[in-house]
């Protein structure tokens, strides 16, 4: 990998941390050709520090290491994207991240969903306005009829997945399946929960395998 160093008076470039699982940002460093170095040959994460005006690889002092599972150089060669396993809170105040927890796990077009899902919630609720002439809302009634006919309907959505699991029609299984994620997404905003409250739960069970 041909990494221009020269760009900066310094010959140090900016390198992006990403979690390689949950392609969050997790921190910025800086790289000198040594720290990039030393990064490859252990396999762990080291900078150089402007601080401490040395190479520092990143958990030193704290355990909590970054290790190394891919780079990727920018369209100018002048920037690098690390994936990385982080080993425990990447940031040195506790969080995940160096911009603290808020925007952590992001489920792009899945977490879009939520938000209008809630928003009929709010809506169904009377703590949301309701657009002058817009249809009814079948996501506001179903919060009208309650948490039991919500948990009905995930019931057959399951049951309907099942069904076409045993069938050969793949798009019959895809649709059902998108039924049953959707009035589990509706399921889990009427108990107050969201999505990442349950990866959150898987987490700690992959943590105790
Ligand atoms: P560590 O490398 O995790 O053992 O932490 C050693 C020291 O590096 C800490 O006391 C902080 O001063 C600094 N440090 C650790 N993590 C970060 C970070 N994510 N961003 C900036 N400085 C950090
Ligand atoms: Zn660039
Ligand atoms: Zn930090
Ligand atoms: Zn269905």
């Amino acid at each position: 990998m041909k990494i221009d160093f020269t760009k900066n008076s310094d010959r140090l470039v900016p390198a992006i941390i990403q979690d390689a699982n949950t392609k969050n940002v997790l921190m910025l460093g800086y790289m000198n050709e040594e720290a990039y170095q030393k990064t490859l040959d252990t396999k762990t994460v080291t900078f150089f520090s402007r601080t401490k005006n040395r190479l520092w690889t990143k958990g030193e002092e704290s355990g909590n290491f970054l290790k190394l599972i891919n780079i990727q150089l920018d369209c100018d060669q002048d920037t690098l994207l690390i994936s990385v396993d982080p080993i425990g809170p990447t940031c040195h105040k506790g969080t995940d991240t160096c911009w603290g927890q808020e925007n952590v796990q992001d489920f792009g077009f899945i977490s879009g969903l939520e938000e209008i899902i809630q928003n009929r919630k709010n809506q169904a609720e009377g703590k949301a306005p309701i657009e002058e002439g817009a249809k009814p809302s079948y996501v506001s009634s179903l919060f009208q009829k309650g948490i039991n006919k919500v948990a009905q309907k995930v019931g057959e959505e399951a049951v309907e997945v099942v069904i076409e699991a045993k069938d050969n029609n793949d798009g019959l299984f895809l649709d059902e399946s998108a039924d049953l994620l959707f009035h589990y997404l509706i399921l889990l905003q009427a108990k107050g929960f969201k999505l990442n409250d349950i990866v959150e739960v898987l987490k700690t069970r992959q943590k105790k395998s």
